[in-house]
């Protein structure tokens, strides 16, 4: 233990003064005991460690740049899973971006009455927008789609029964089980048909004097094929109003367009339930819609105005930065046109395979150039983006894949290379190669995309895989 210098020995050290000047002394001298206490815990298990001062002072200067970097950080998808969980789902349209930066450098008009000059409600910068563009008669906004359905559950069928189909019994987006957010919400659920098969007769037999709701939900992360029965919406909603019972529709990912445009399947949309008469529909605000994460509740004027009410929607609040991202992203589509310009969700979706083909021929051309020769071999081939994100199960886009193979590097050996460069890269990984899909990059990602690949097969065939992680540093 003698070969350790003291804490204060280590904090002479120039560099280290330095390290104190810009980030603070209290910082800097926790890292010095970190790593001395990890130092001595190597050398009690008779590991070989360098104990030098400068190897020392290099790695409490490490640990205090680790401190001090943002985890949460910016990446390239090039998975060609457009909405992918993972990788934070929708990427914001320009002016949403602007929008959230606006509101962030300054006061806003969060909650005023610009007349009166009196406290207003935050909700109003996206109500009349949401009733608009959907044709519902009002509209609020929670901090996510799970929030919206155990509000809206909450509401409607507190102590009650909820009436669900064992066909939409699903689970969606990590932990968001449907079972459990009834039992969460106070209702009783009551599950109707089978997994493949439900009749609108299923749903009346099952009505009692204790049924509040009939419950739909999107099976958005999966498909049954073969012998299947749904209830549609209309007839749920001319079943439900015969009892005096009211239906709450999850519709999931919050499609504003008809995605048969883009080649898709028709995802069920927004205005299509209004429409049907439910009397509440939920959605995400980070799936197709392509805004930020929020919870979107539509419906009838009276049921909406008790979820406003209920103490749930204040614990569920939404963030100014979420409404402004929101507001600007839902003024986009009062223009359809510019909404499928300027919304990347769409625009990635709507991008043809020949585009996602010159796309791969330019990335290719460029990793031939740059990368040494020998290293990896660059081909293209045919494939499926995904669109993920809890819609569209098992619908696939046709894409143009560009797939890396190397003699000496495994695909699991550069993937994990590509996820530590800066900005980090996700791909996938299929028969030992590591396939781009050129669909998910955004416009400006080429270069970078290059550079990081280029930095990471060198680090690979450098024989060092092994890159200094926050946490892990001496390891
Ligand atoms: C994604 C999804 C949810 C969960 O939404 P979050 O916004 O992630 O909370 C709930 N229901 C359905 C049908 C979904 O697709």
């Amino acid at each position: 233990m003698r070969q350790l210098p003291a804490v204060s020995r280590v904090l002479q050290d120039r560099r280290v003064q330095d390290a104190i000047a810009v980030h603070g002394r209290q910082l800097v001298v926790d890292c010095v005991r970190e790593v001395l206490n990890r130092l001595r815990e190597h050398l009690q298990k008779g590991s070989a460690v360098a104990t030098d001062l400068p190897s020392i002072v290099s790695e409490v200067l490490q640990a205090v740049e680790c401190w001090r970097t943002p985890t949460l950080r910016r990446v390239i998808n090039a998975t060609g899973v457009v909405l992918h969980t993972g990788l934070g789902r929708a990427v914001l349209a320009q002016a949403a971006r602007r929008a959230v930066t606006e509101v962030a450098q300054g006061h806003s008009m969060l909650e005023v009455d610009r007349d009166t000059g009196e406290r207003g409600d935050r909700i109003e910068h996206v109500r009349d927008l949401l009733c608009r563009l959907t044709g519902a008669e009002d509209a609020t906004v929670v901090n996510n789609n799970a929030g919206a359905v155990l509000l809206a559950v909450t509401v409607l069928a507190q102590g009650k029964e909820v009436i669900i189909s064992r066909g939409q019994l699903v689970e969606i987006g990590g932990a968001f089980r449907m079972p459990d957010i009834i039992a969460q919400s106070g209702a009783k659920l009551v599950e109707v048909g089978t997994t493949n098969r439900t009749r609108l007769s299923d749903y009346e037999q099952a009505i009692t004097s204790d049924t509040a709701l009939l419950l739909r939900c999107h099976p958005s992360n999966f498909r049954i094929v073969g012998f299947t029965e749904e209830v549609s919406a209309e007839e749920l909603v001319s079943l439900a109003h015969r009892y005096g019972l009211a239906v709450l529709d999850d519709v999931g990912s919050g499609c504003l367009v008809d995605t048969a445009q883009f080649g898709l399947e028709h995802e069920p949309t927004l205005q299509e339930s209004v429409q049907a008469g439910c009397d509440i529909v939920t959605c995400s605000g980070d799936k197709l819609l392509g805004g930020p994460q929020a919870g979107i509740i539509l419906g009838r004027r009276q049921v909406v105005q008790r979820i406003r009410k209920h103490p749930l929607h204040r614990a569920l609040r939404v963030d100014k930065l979420t409404l402004a991202a929101l507001e600007a992203t839902l003024r986009l589509y009062l223009n359809p046109d510019e909404a499928q310009r300027e919304i990347p969700v769409l625009r990635t979706l709507a991008m043809s395979v020949g585009e996602v083909r010159r796309r791969a021929n330019r990335l290719r051309r460029r990793l031939q150039a740059t990368l040494p020769s020998g290293t990896v071999t660059v081909r293209l081939r045919d494939g499926l983006s995904a669109v993920g994100g809890g819609s569209l199960p098992g619908q696939q886009l046709g894409t143009v894949l560009v797939c890396l193979r190397s003699p000496e590097i495994s695909a699991q050996q550069l993937a994990h290379a590509l996820r530590w460069q800066e900005p980090a890269v996700f791909v996938r990984i299929e028969q030992e190669e590591v396939l781009i899909d050129p669909r998910t990059l955004l416009d400006d990602e080429l270069d970078a995309l290059v550079r990081a690949i280029d930095r990471a097969v060198v680090r690979c065939t450098g024989g060092k895989t092994n890159h200094a992680r926050c946490g892990q540093s001496g390891d």
